[in-house]
Formats: C-alpha cells, structure tokens, sequence
C-alpha cells in the first residue's frame, strides 16, 4: 500500500508562501502515521534559495523539477509535471494549500491522474489507517466528514491556518532532482504578466484602534459607515474573513488565523459573528467592543463591552458621539 505524502511548496520570488509550512506540518503528521515518507515537491526555474531554505523542516525528500518552461507556462504545466511527479512516486496523498494556486492545481492534478479531488478542506486526519477530510458546506454552517478509501493517490487541498507551521527539524533533507521532458509539449496558455493585487498600504497589526467589519455590513458600499467611525476615533478599519473573500477589502486587512493577528488598545467588531479563526487574531485586544444584531453571536464571549441591535444605526451614532469629543 502506498504511505508517502507528497506536499506541493509554493514560492514566490524566491519565497516559500507561508502556507506550504503548514502543509508540510500536516504532511509530516499523516506521514508518519502512515509509516510513509514526508515529500516536498518543488517547481520553477532557478529554485536554489528555495531549496536550501527547505533543508531543516523536517521533510525525507525534496523533489525538485527545475525546468525554465516552468516560469513561462502556469498552472497548465505545473499540473502536467507534476502528474509525471506522481506517476514516478505513487504517494498515497498530494497535499496542497487551499490558495489561489492550490485551487487550480488540484482539480488539474486528479483529473489527469483520475484521482479523486478534495478541495477547502478545513481538516485532515487518519482514522484507523485511513484519510478522512473536513470540508465546510452551506457557507460554513455544516461541515462534512468523508472517508476515502485506500485507493491512491487522494488529491487533497487544505486551506490555511488549520495547522501551525512546520519547526525546524535537525535532520536535513535529501535533494532528489528530476528531469520531466517540456520540450514536445505544445502548453494552450502562456503566463505574460503576474500583477499583485494593491495593497492598502495600512499595517492594522500596529494600530491602536481598529473598527472591523464583517459580513453583517452586506454592502461594500455601506464600508463607509465604518470607515467614518474609524476616522473619527483616529484609528483603522479592518475587517474578517469573508469582507476580503467578496473583494470589498484586500487581504492585508483580515484579522485572523488566516489573516493577520492585532492587539490593539480598542477593537469594535461591527457585524462579526465571533468565529474562533477570527478570535484567534483578535482576542488580545485590550479592549473588545462587539456591534451585533444577534445577542447569542459568540462574539459577545470575548467582548468587554457589547450592544446588541443594528450596526447602521449604533455606528453612525458612535461616529456622531466620538466627533464631539
Ligand atoms: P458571519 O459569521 O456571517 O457573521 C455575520 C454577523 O453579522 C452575524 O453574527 C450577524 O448576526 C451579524 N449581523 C448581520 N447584520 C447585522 C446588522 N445589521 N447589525 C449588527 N449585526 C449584524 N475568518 C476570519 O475572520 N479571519 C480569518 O483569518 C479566518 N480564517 C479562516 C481559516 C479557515 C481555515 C477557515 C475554515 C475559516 C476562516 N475564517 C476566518 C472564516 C470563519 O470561520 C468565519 O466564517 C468568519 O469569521 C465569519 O465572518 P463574519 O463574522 O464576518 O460573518
């Protein structure tokens, strides 16, 4: 029975993304209860820092294809190698991280494989000897618990902050360097241009006050709302996870295990339900002040100071409160 794992490491520009740490974390869990070998796959052109910096974090194999089609063509030829990769290797798992990235390899991966996809898992474990993942359904009010036989390989992608990273391991890891033929190989699509998404240029890990929106606000454009009773408190407007999802924010903004961590002197959560991935980012605040319609909303467990009702009439009366001071 096949027991290896292999985790795809994502870098960019010469950086390994902070999610392939936890992957590997998870990785080298079901590895070893498995009794299989931890592999990390790495893809590109020019991928010695990256390799070099993977040594001590505690993988058996890094597998590397360093090949210059690579950087040119995307996701077509990442996911095409990376079959090859499999194919070679017969691991039990490939594991992803949930991004961006993950979320059009994956798919790609098992279709050419023939292996079944699970994507936005929330969890991964083994259960007397078998994987089982935890997807969220119904926009995260139910979660589904599935067994997958032990027909390999599984094609798994895991969204971020499930696991903590990887720790450096004192054992360094074998380079294994693999040659996959690109050259007769017509690609559909050819990667022009990477363009980063703007950032806000705000860092609310060093703001004093923050005032944070969540899906309660329903409407990109009543942010302003927020924003005004940041401005008249002197502090920034931050926001949970799915704000950033709809595209209403950037990403820099998210509080929370997948976003960033704040302890600021005073943080008004407006609309925000209280979910433990945002408390993780949260609840050293000094002061908690929690804006929620619903009195049973577990935001009220963490907040110093709670008003139940309508955000859009008790934030513009804050706002109203704060300019005459
Ligand atoms: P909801 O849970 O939908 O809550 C909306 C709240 O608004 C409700 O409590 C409702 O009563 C209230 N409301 C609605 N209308 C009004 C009104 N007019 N006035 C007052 N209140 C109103 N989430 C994060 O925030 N940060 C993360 O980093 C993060 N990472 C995650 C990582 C993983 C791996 C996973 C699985 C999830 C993560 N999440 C994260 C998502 C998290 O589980 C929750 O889904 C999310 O925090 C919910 O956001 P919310 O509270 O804005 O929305």
């Amino acid at each position: 029975m096949q027991r290896d794992v292999v985790v795809l490491v994502e870098h960019r520009t010469h950086e390994v993304e902070s999610i392939t740490y936890q992957m590997l974390a998870a990785g080298r869990e079901l590895a070893n209860g498995l009794g299989g070998q931890l592999l990390a796959l790495v893809l590109g052109h020019e991928l010695s820092r990256i390799t070099e910096g993977l040594r001590d974090k505690g993988m058996d194999k890094i597998l590397v294809v360093d090949e210059p089609a690579l950087s040119r063509n995307g996701a077509e030829a990442q996911s095409y190698v990376i079959t090859e990769v499999v194919r070679r290797t017969e691991p039990r798992l490939v594991l992803v991280g949930y991004s961006l990235v993950g979320m059009e390899l994956a798919p790609a991966i098992a279709a050419k494989l023939g292996a079944p996809a699970m994507t936005n898992c929330i969890g991964i474990e083994l259960r007397e000897g078998s994987l089982v993942v935890t997807r969220p359904l119904f926009d995260g009010t139910m979660h589904a618990q599935i067994l997958l036989d032990d027909s390999a390989p599984v094609v798994v992608a895991l969204q971020k902050g499930m696991t903590p990273s990887i720790p450096a391991a004192a054992k360094t890891a074998a380079v294994e360097p693999l040659h996959v033929d690109l050259q007769n190989i017509s690609f559909r699509g050819r990667l022009l241009e990477i363009i980063e998404e703007p950032a806000s240029g705000i860092d609310i890990s060093k703001a004093e006050v923050i005032v944070s929106v969540g899906r309660g606000i329903g409407d990109k454009e009543k942010l302003s709302i927020i924003q005004a009773l940041a401005d008249a408190l002197g502090g920034v407007m931050a926001c949970s996870r799915p704000v950033v999802d709809v595209g209403w924010l950037t990403r820099d903004r998210q509080v929370g295990s997948s976003g960033k961590t704040v302890a600021p002197k005073v943080y008004i959560a407006c609309g925000i339900s209280g979910a433990s991935q945002h408390l993780s980012g949260m609840s050293e605040s000094r002061r908690i002040i929690a804006i929620n319609k619903d009195a049973n909303a577990p935001i009220f467990q963490v907040a110093h100071y709670g008003i139940v009702g309508d955000l859009f009439a008790i934030v513009p009366a804050l706002t109203a409160a704060a300019k005459k001071q």
